[in-house]
């Protein structure tokens, strides 16, 4: 990712959990938001046993707040701007100010809330676009999220933006991740979905994307994963 800040263009980030992906196959917009992506990383369990059936061995789930902890934790040559988009008001700055206290190699150069009206799209990315931050992070979950950057990735002129789903509520301290060893085991859905029921649709989606990878691999097309 620091590699994309610094290549001078403009790219996002997708983290794919096994709901996207089963979207996304139903879904040509969400899918080719999906695929052009310059970077998508395998977040969930769905995600790494469809993997698996293809032949590709994910090294670990990476969700989208283990990527920024990574991304601020690892430091760049000057501190990177950091423009929060997305969740409850307050939410986002709350979830900045905690992130500027952990590390000390970011700037956050603004924070909005991700409930604005449609009317005020115009003033939202002209604020992004005035704060010039190397990362935007975008919480308005998905397939929101993916399908918001990618209508404006091209004049917000952001070099890096990535979907982070929930991040800002963890951080802002609203909700809390799974035990370390439940998330080791690959079961942190279990754990959410016990918080929160409502993610059981998300949880369904697992025998889907098993399909959608075992028709993949008898079309033979395991080759053109990577
Ligand atoms: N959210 C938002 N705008 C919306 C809908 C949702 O900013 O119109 C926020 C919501 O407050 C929460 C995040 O998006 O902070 C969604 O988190 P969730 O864990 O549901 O993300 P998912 O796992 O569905 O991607």
């Amino acid at each position: 990712m620091l590699e994309l800040i610094h290549s001078g263009g403009v790219h996002q980030v997708v983290t794919l959990n096994g709901a996207m992906l089963a979207r996304a196959s139903g879904d040509p917009g969400l899918r080719e938001t999906v695929n052009s992506a310059s970077l998508a990383t395998a977040d969930g369990a769905g995600v790494l046993l469809a993997g698996r059936i293809l032949g590709v061995r994910f090294p670990e789930r990476v969700p989208g707040v283990d990527l920024v902890a990574h991304l601020f934790a690892r430091g760049a040559d000057r501190p990177l701007r950091v423009f929060l988009l997305g969740a409850r008001p307050g939410v986002a700055a709350a979830a900045g100010a905690a992130l500027a206290k952990q590390h000390r190699s970011i700037a956050v150069v603004g924070a909005d809330h991700g409930y604005f009206a449609a009317g005020a799209e115009a003033a939202v990315a002209d604020r992004i676009r005035r704060a010039s931050p190397d990362v935007l992070l975008v919480a308005m979950g998905f397939p929101k999220q993916e399908e918001w950057i990618a209508a404006h990735r091209d004049s917000l002129g952001v070099p890096v933006a990535i979907g982070v789903g929930g991040t800002f509520d963890v951080l802002a301290g609203l909700s809390r991740r799974a035990p370390r060893w439940m998330q080791r085991a690959g079961l942190e859905w279990v754990y959410r979905l016990v918080q929160e029921p409502h993610r059981w649709r998300t949880a369904a989606t697992i025998p889907l994307v098993v399909w959608l990878a075992v028709k993949e691999r008898i079309a033979g097309r395991a080759g053109a994963a990577r």
